[in-house]
């Protein structure tokens, strides 16, 4: 397919494919998808190899949000029946950051719901960072703490954050039917405060929500220009209790289009894959590790992602190794930019959903749209509870 070469080429030579080259890939059939899953895997091996980077999320503070992100169980008003408790301390955040690298995982997310945090979360956090690095001085730590205020981002860095997650989520023309206490803007001026303080960023987005391909494109294209290290793609998790609880949209065919879109666009940037890989992808996990190079080591923050030891089982099963410590996830050219790699929200808000076109089938033989809420499992377990983490 001259469409699938040509963003090859680009793709090596880390030139932007056109917007209508970007909205091609999501237009091929279901009968292209293993050609356009091989094209955008040639892209993915020439920047990052067959390694995979394994990051491990650790929710500090969960549910209670004040701001009403509507794809979020975590956010005001949701009757999702998720895990609720306040900042954990910093002797239990650090246990579980250690669960999570002794898993395999070479990044800890340290995530916290809320519109942005006080100054006093960002001392709690900075001891938290402290105590996780003592531990172990090699592990990148990741923050995510939402919208941040003057003077945060710097003292985060100083307390060693390396990397700093906010994501954009959707395209700016859809952000206000998705989310009206904070603006498309404000995402953006955080990710740029992060980066301004010497941070990695790390921001991506959430697909399925029920936006068009070009709304997908659109976000895609707004992140490339922000230029973060690292971009965690989510697919909706609809969580019962939360306004898209019925965006039951995405087939695996879809997720592996959007991956390969979003490596073409990305070609040398971490292309994480984030929340809903399970939910959506489910038995076709393993190809879409052709196409990002990073993904989350067990849970989300609210919802239960599959067995530590299978996400570790299906990447050697699919001829991929697992980054080490010791090696720089980024390219050369970018990682001589960045002091480190990147981060994730993880999408334990961050669900599934759709995007408007017509209605396939998904694999199973269940009619897209129809509600699988048996593949959604609220997290019981690891952080806020007495049972041990998933890692
Ligand atoms: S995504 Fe973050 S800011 Fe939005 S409702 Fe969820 S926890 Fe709150």
């Amino acid at each position: 397919m001259d469409l699938l070469n040509t963003l090859v080429d680009k793709g090596l030579r880390r030139e932007l494919p056109t917007r209508e080259e970007a909205l091609a890939v999501l237009a091929t059939s279901d009968d292209d998808v293993l050609d356009v899953v091989a094209a955008a895997g040639k892209v993915r091996r020439k920047w990052f190899g067959r390694r995979v980077k394994l990051n491990y999320l650790v929710n500090l503070k969960s549910g209670l949000c004040p701001e009403d992100c509507s794809y979020c169980s975590q956010r005001l008003g949701s009757k999702a029946e998720i895990l609720k408790y306040t900042w954990l301390g910093h002797e239990e955040a650090s246990q579980a950051a250690a669960a999570g690298v002794a898993g395999g995982a070479k990044r800890v997310c340290l995530v916290a719901s809320g519109r942005g945090p006080t100054d006093r979360d960002v001392d709690r956090v900075s001891k938290t960072i402290e105590a996780i690095k003592e531990q172990n001085e090699d592990v990148e730590v990741c923050a995510c703490l939402g919208l941040l205020s003057d003077g945060q981002a710097e003292r985060l860095r100083a307390a060693g954050a390396d990397a700093y997650n906010h994501n954009l989520n959707t395209s700016e023309a859809t952000y206000g039917g998705i989310t009206t206490t904070h603006t498309f803007a404000d995402r953006v001026d955080t990710v740029q405060q992060a980066q301004a303080a010497g941070m990695s960023a790390c921001s991506g987005l959430i697909a399925g929500m029920g936006e068009s391909d070009a709304d997908l494109v659109d976000v895609v294209f707004a992140l490339r220009e922000l230029d973060p290290d690292s971009v965690p793609v989510n697919f909706l998790i609809p969580f019962e209790g939360t306004p898209l609880a019925k965006e039951w949209n995405l087939t695996p065919q879809r997720c592996l289009r959007i991956l390969a879109m979003v490596r073409f666009v990305c070609p040398d940037v971490e292309v994480r894959l984030a929340g809903g890989r399970e939910v959506h992808l489910r038995s076709m996990q393993p190809l879409a590790l052709h196409l990002a190079n990073s993904i989350f080591l067990g849970d989300y923050l609210t919802s239960e992602g599959q067995e530590g030891k299978a996400d570790l089982a299906m990447i050697a099963d699919a001829g991929f190794e697992v980054e080490g410590a010791g090696t720089t996830t980024l390219p050369e050219h970018r990682a001589d930019v960045a002091a480190a790699g990147c981060g994730g929200h993880g999408g334990g808000g961050c669900g599934p959903c759709g995007d408007g076109e017509a209605t396939p089938e998904a694999a199973d033989g269940a009619p897209v749209g129809e509600a699988r809420t048996d593949l959604v499992a609220v997290r019981r377990r690891g952080a806020g509870t007495d049972l041990p983490p998933n890692a």
